[in-house]
């Protein structure tokens, strides 16, 4: 609980899915009361485009849920982050809604033809994965900003460890991750005066459907089973174990609080100890 997030509002990007990280972020966000803009596609696409479910009725419940749990106000609009037309529509939603909002986490992101060696690496593939995770960023801060000018606030941008240690064959996702903390830091420098500081979260393996997707992928190339795939990630993180969203969660809530009133540029790990840095 963060006692000074009380009553403002905060619009999360990718926080339709209950399981996933995002909504664990507007549920720590709510916990403290704040109001809260649930934003996520309306049809979500299967990473194997297998299928494609409207989840409006889900993604509303959601909402309302928080709403009554934490007594806040709490909204769902949808989004398309690659799609300026519709971000133009959330964002005219908000604003007559809400009016401003202090805190941004931009966190919707994925990934597209994996795996892949950049050299033989499906364009198509390639750019929808720079679209979705890194031009999302700039896209939904750029039409955000506006409504925070005037009172100033938090941008956390959810990044992650492959933005710092290249990963094999999820190279786009990579590129656009790290590119993801370059653009935090510049627009550290660029809001500073505006008292709005913007800092990335750099998660490592966290338990949601990404992860779980990703083992399945791994074992099907390598022959193995998920059990294997995930016992082998476990090795090599110190703390011995995979992260949850709650825990990428407390580190946005710490972000966005007063409590972090000095820091502002910064790409921080949250990875059991996986990547460590000077
Ligand atoms: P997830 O797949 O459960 O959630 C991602 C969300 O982004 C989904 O709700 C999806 O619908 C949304 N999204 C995708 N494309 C979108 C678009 N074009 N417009 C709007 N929303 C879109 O995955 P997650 O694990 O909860 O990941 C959340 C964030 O954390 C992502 O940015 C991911 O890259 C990052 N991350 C996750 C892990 C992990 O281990 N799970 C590790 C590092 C970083």
């Amino acid at each position: 609980m963060y006692q000074d997030l009380k009553g403002k509002n905060a619009l999360v990007t990718g926080s339709g899915k209950k399981s996933g990280i995002g909504y664990a972020i507007a549920q720590k966000l709510a916990e403290s009361g704040v109001n809260i803009i649930i934003t996520d596609l309306l049809k979500m696409e299967d990473r194997d485009q297998q299928h494609i479910s409207d989840n409006r009725e889900e993604m509303t419940a959601l909402a309302e849920d928080l709403a009554r749990q934490f007594a806040i106000r709490a909204l769902f609009v949808a989004v398309d982050v690659t799609d300026n037309t519709s971000i133009k529509q959330m964002v005219g939603l908000v604003k007559s809604r809400f009016e401003n909002v202090q805190i941004l986490c931009n966190n919707a992101g994925t990934v597209f033809g994996v795996p892949s060696a950049i050299h033989t690496y499906d364009d198509d593939a390639w750019f929808k994965t720079l679209d979705v995770n890194l031009n999302g960023v700039f896209r939904v801060s750029k039409a955000v900003i506006p409504l925070m000018i005037e009172t100033g606030g938090c941008v956390i941008n959810i990044a992650s460890r492959a933005a710092k240690v290249p990963p094999l064959f999820n190279g786009a996702y990579a590129v656009a991750k790290a590119g993801i903390v370059m653009l935090t830091k510049v627009m550290a420098r660029e809001l500073a005066g505006s008292n709005i500081r913007v800092n990335a979260v750099c998660p490592g393996v966290i338990t949601t459907d990404f992860t779980r997707w990703r083992f399945d992928l791994e074992a099907r190339i390598l022959n193995s089973t998920k059990e294997e795939r995930e016992a082998e990630m476990v090795q090599t993180i110190p703390l011995g174990r995979l992260g949850s969203s709650e825990e990428v969660a407390n580190l946005v809530a710490f972000l966005a609080s007063s409590q972090s009133s000095y820091m502002t540029g910064q790409a921080i790990n949250v990875t059991g100890g996986q990547l460590m840095e000077l």
